[in-house]
C-alpha cells in the first residue's frame, strides 16, 4: 500500500520521495537490503509470520524493503493503491493473467501488443485454456464486437509500438465495464508522467521497467500496479509462489531511475518533438508517426489524455528496405538496438527486427513497412541527432 499523505504531490515529487521510510540508520538515500531471508525474534513470532497472523518479511521471494520502496514510489505515481514488482515486463504480464483468469477465459487485446506479449498470449496462455482475439488497437467497434460471455480482460499498449497509435482509455474502460471485464494498460510508453491510465478509468497497469523507469539501460524487471485485492492479494499470491520477484539490486536501480524520471520525460518528450518536425520537413522523408505533430490523426486524443508525446519517433522513408538500412548504417551516433526508453538514442528497423517473424501480410496488415524506422529519442543533443539521421537520409535525397 502506498501508505502516506502525499496525495497533493505532484510526479515529479512523488518519484524523488515516495515509499521511502528510513532504517535505523538514518540514511538519506535508500538502501540496498541485499539478503534472500529474515529472522523472527521469537519461534512465536516466526509461527505469527507464516500464518500471516502479523505483517513483516520472512524471504525475498516474498517481499524485501528495498523491492516494496520501489512497488510504493511507483503505485504513488501511478495512483495506484498497491503495486507488485515483477523480474521483467513479462513476467508483470503473466502474473497478471495467471493470478486473475483460470482456464476457459477469454481476452481482447491490441493487435499492436509488443512481440513477446503476442507470444505468450498465442503460444502459452492457450495451451492452459485462455484464448486471445486480437483487434485493431482504436477500432472500438471490433473490441466491442469481440466481447464473448467468457470475456474477462482487455489488454493494450497506447501509444502503440511502433506507429505510435493511440486508443482512447475511459473509451475502452467504458467497453471492459459494460463486457464484465478488467481494462489492463501496458504504459511502457508514456510512464506515469505522461499518463495515469488508472485515472482515466483502467483497472490496472503493467510495467516494463526495463525501458524509461529504469531509463539508462541497466536492469531489466516489471511492475503490475491496481487495488489492494486484486494486485496485493491476488497477483501477489501468484507471485510469492511461482516466484518470478524483482531482485533488491535491480529494485534500488529502478529507484534511481524513478528519482529522474520527471526531467528524463520532458527531456525525451522536447527532443523527440523537435527531431518529428525536422523529420516531417526533409525530403526523404515520406511520413512521420508522432502523436505531437499536428496531422497525427489522434493528435487531439493525445492532448487530452497524455501531458506530452513522448520519446518515440517513426518515420517511413521512401525506397523501402534498402533505403532504411542505409540511413540505419549510416549512423555512427545512434546505437543499433531493438530496445527503447534510454538516454541513448536508438534505432530500429521495425520489419526485419522487432516485427521480423510476423509475415508480410501481417505487416502490411499493420502498416509497418520495410521503409519505417523507429528512433527511441535519447537524451543527446538534438542537434547531433539529426547530424546523425541527415548522413543517411541526405543521401538518398539527392539520388
Ligand atoms: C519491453 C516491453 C515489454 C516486456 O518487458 P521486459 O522487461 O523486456 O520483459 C512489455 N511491453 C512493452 C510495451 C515493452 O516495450
Amino acid at each position: 500500500m502506498s501508505g502516506y499523505d502525499s496525495d497533493s504531490w505532484g510526479p515529479a515529487t512523488l518519484g524523488v520521495r515516495a515509499g521511502h521510510a528510513r532504517g535505523g540508520e538514518q540514511e538519506h538515500a535508500e538502501a540496498i537490503y541485499a539478503t534472500s531471508s529474515f529472522v523472527f525474534s521469537s519461534a512465536a513470532e516466526a509461527a505469527a509470520r507464516f500464518a500471516e497472523r502479523e505483517p513483516g518479511n520472512i524471504y525475498s521471494r516474498f517481499t524485501n524493503p528495498t523491492v516494496r520502496t520501489f512497488e510504493q514510489r511507483l503505485a504513488a505515481m501511478e495512483g495506484g493503491e498497491c503495486s507488485v514488482a515483477t523480474a521483467s515486463g513479462m513476467s508483470a504480464i503473466l502474473s497478471t493473467i495467471m493470478a486473475l483468469l483460470d482456464g476457459g477465459d477469454h481476452i481482447i487485446a491490441s493487435e499492436s501488443l509488443f512481440g513477446s506479449t503476442v507470444s505468450l498470449l498465442v503460444n502459452h496462455m492457450s495451451r492452459f485454456g485462455i484464448e486471445t482475439t486480437f483487434v485493431g488497437l482504436s477500432d472500438y467497434e471490433a473490441w466491442q464486437a469481440a466481447v464473448r460471455p467468457n470475456t474477462r480482460m482487455l489488454l493494450l499498449e497506447t501509444p502503440s509500438n511502433p506507429l505510435m497509435e493511440l486508443a482512447d482509455i475511459p473509451r475502452m474502460a467504458e467497453i471492459a465495464r459494460a463486457a464484465g471485464a478488467l481494462l489492463v494498460v501496458d504504459n511502457c510508453f508514456c510512464t506515469p508522467v505522461l499518463q495515469r491510465p488508472l485515472d482515466l478509468g483502467a483497472d490496472l497497469v503493467v510495467h516494463s521497467a526495463t525501458k524509461y523507469l529504469d531509463g539508462q539501460g541497466r536492469c531489466v524487471g516489471g511492475a503490475v500496479v491496481g487495488d489492494g485485492e486484486r494486485v496485493g492479494r491476488r497477483v501477489h499470491g501468484f507471485l510469492r509462489n511461482a516466484g518470478p520477484s524483482m531482485s533488491p539490486f535491480n529494485a534500488w536501480v529502478f529507484l534511481k531511475g524513478l528519482e529522474t524520471l520527471g526531467v528524463r520525460m520532458r527531456g525525451h518528450c522536447e527532443a523527440a518533438g523537435r527531431l518529428a518536425e525536422w523529420l516531417a520537413g526533409h525530403p526523404a522523408v515520406a511520413w512521420v508517426y508522432y502523436p505531437g505533430l499536428p496531422d497525427h490523426p489522434q493528435h487531439e486524443l493525445a492532448r487530452r489524455q497524455q501531458s506530452g508525446f513522448g520519446g518515440i519517433v517513426s518515420f517511413d522513408v521512401a525506397g523501402g528496405r534498402e533505403a532504411a538500412w542505409e540511413v540505419v548504417d549510416r549512423t555512427q551516433l545512434l546505437s543499433i538496438t531493438a530496445n527503447l526508453g534510454d538516454t541513448r538514442s536508438t534505432i530500429t528497423h521495425p520489419a526485419t527486427t522487432t516485427h521480423g517473424r510476423n509475415t508480410e501480410a501481417q505487416r502490411r496488415a499493420a502498416g509497418i513497412g520495410e521503409g519505417l524506422l523507429r528512433v527511441s529519442v535519447g537524451l543527446e543533443d538534438v542537434a547531433d541527432i539529426q547530424a546523425d539521421l541527415d548522413r543517411g537520409l541526405s543521401s538518398l535525397a539527392i539520388r
